[in-house]
């Protein structure tokens, strides 16, 4: 590898000149379906009992145990079918997709292959391959050297997870960027969590995503050898992982490597990629249609079952939120595509009947202010602030009852410890001064200690006001209404 090929990875954008490499990009979804019991037997899905005590023959994988498809959980199935616009195809069937490991007691995990739940659709921009059903596998925990056996580093299983039905949904691969991927990927998680068929937790597995990423020329339309990148559990990891993996692809296209077909590991700890398996060790499956399993019929009735099921959908919420409550077009993505965030606006938006202010200068607040002083992630119904309170502090601010610094402090205090905004203003003092002769000393005195600052305003350099108001700022602890603070300061300097 060149030097000269290092330096132009690293400065050529995706999709940018021509010689340029644009990256593609798809992602393989695996959902834990909400559903009371597992895939195919009576067993309750677990959530965190003691290891090994949510299991029956059925999902223990013994001799003649017989299984029998979760009908809640093909209902779920039909309905992210319906979310994505796909095609729900009339017949599907089950196969064994056969392969060795401890976590798998039958020696082979139930899926579909050929012949998935649904087909084809869209969810933004990106394309839906296909969406089909499959059990998850158990859980093994490295234990390491703790729990040795016979001297040798030991490895236990939970079979309390094998066996919960999982919906895995193919996206074709039209994503661009690390980032478009996990933008893309929150709307999906907001939409399956709208249709409540998944807590889609990614932190404790219940969405878990793979990428597949290639490299070509940009512009070009076949597409490269493309890598995967297994398991991936937060949005973050998500971005880093593709990023650098299409880095690594990057180096070595341009360095006159060539890509491997293989998968890969990300370790966000390090930001190191390594190899899982290459092709040539990659699994022949041996699919085979499941014996025990009959073939699911989709019937209308089911179809209907499952449309009656559905609720709006963030990409028709956004619609609605910008046509109907007159939002601007981020405003009410950002709203609908973070739902939790979007049920707290809406609340806020009704407790108000006659709103002082655009609902705008709301979502403003909520998605702005509050949010800012949230942890990260915080679902702002579980903070101390309620919507009515928000509500009512937005339309204090807008009739000017007081300034928005004050209504900043005063959201403060309704992070901090709740309780209703007029209340908090008449407590701390926070009303808005009126403009009369009390600011106009303020100002004379703001005017008095930042002389140069004023020479530099009255010589035409209106950035030179920071200071001056900031003086007024202070000695008002924020309640000086800054129109009226900027119209004092050219009163008195006499321009
Ligand atoms: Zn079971």
């Amino acid at each position: 590898m060149s030097d000269t090929a290092n330096a132009s990875s690293t400065e050529t954008p995706a999709g940018g000149p021509p010689g340029a490499l644009e990256a593609v990009i798809g992602l393989e979804i695996h959902v834990q379906l909400a559903t009371r019991t597992k895939m195919f037997c009576g067993c309750e899905l677990s959530f965190g009992e003691p290891p090994n005590t949510r299991t029956c023959p059925v999902c223990l994988g013994l001799p003649g145990s017989l299984p029998v498809a979760n009908a809640r959980a093909v209902h779920f199935g039909l309905m992210i079918g319906l979310a994505l616009g796909s095609e729900l195809a009339p017949r599907s069937i089950f196969h064994r997709k056969n392969y060795f490991y401890p976590d798998l007691p039958k020696g082979y995990q139930i899926s579909q292959y050929d012949e998935p739940l649904c087909l084809g659709g869209s969810l933004g921009e990106v394309r839906i391959h296909r969406v089909h059903l499959e059990e998850d596998a158990a859980k093994l925990i490295h234990v390491g050297a703790s729990g040795r056996i016979h001297g040798s580093d030991a490895s236990i299983v939970d079979f309390n997870r094998g066996g919960t039905p999982l919906a895995e949904i193919v996206t074709e691969p039209d994503l661009r960027t690390p980032e478009q991927a996990s933008e893309w990927l929150r709307l999906l998680r907001t939409t399956l969590r709208q249709l409540g068929v998944s807590d889609v937790n990614m932190e404790e597995g219940s969405l878990r995503c793979d990428a597949n990423i290639s490299l070509r020329p940009a512009g070009a339309s076949e597409l490269g050898v493309k890598t995967e990148l297994k398991n991936m559990n937060s949005f973050r990891f998500i971005e880093r992982g593709i990023r650098a993996e299409i880095a690594r692809q990057e180096k070595l296209i341009l360095g006159g490597g060539t890509v491997v077909q293989e998968t890969l590991h990300f370790d966000p700890g390090s930001g190191a990629i390594t190899s899982l398996r290459s092709k040539e060790e990659a699994h022949d499956y041996r699919y085979f249609p499941e014996p025990d399993l009959l073939p699911v019929r989709i019937e209308q009735a089911m179809i209907d079952a499952a449309s009656a099921d559905m609720t709006e959908l963030p990409a028709a919420r956004a619609e609605r939120l910008r046509v109907e409550v007159g939002l601007s077009a981020e405003s009410a993505r950002l709203l609908a595509f973070r739902g939790e965030l979007g049920d707290y606006f809406e609340a806020a938006l009704a407790a108000t009947a006659d709103p002082a202010a655009p609902a705008q200068v709301l979502a403003n607040w909520v998605t702005g202010e509050l949010v800012s002083r949230l942890g990260e992630g915080e679902d702002p119904a579980s903070s101390r602030v309620r919507p009515e309170a928000i509500s009512a502090l937005v339309g204090l601010v807008a009739e000017k009852h007081v300034s928005v610094g004050a209504g900043r402090q005063v959201l403060d205090r309704l992070v901090a410890d709740g309780g209703d905004p007029e209340a908090i203003v008449a407590a701390e003092g926070l009303a808005a001064m009126d403009g009369g002769d009390e600011l106009a000393g303020i100002v004379a005195a703001a005017l008095e200690a930042n002389a140069d600052a004023a020479t530099r305003v009255r010589e035409g350099n209106p950035k030179a006001v920071g200071p001056i108001v900031g003086y007024v700022m202070r000695e008002t602890k924020g309640r000086a209404d800054g129109t009226e603070v900027s119209r004092l300061i050219h009163e008195q300097l006499g321009i």
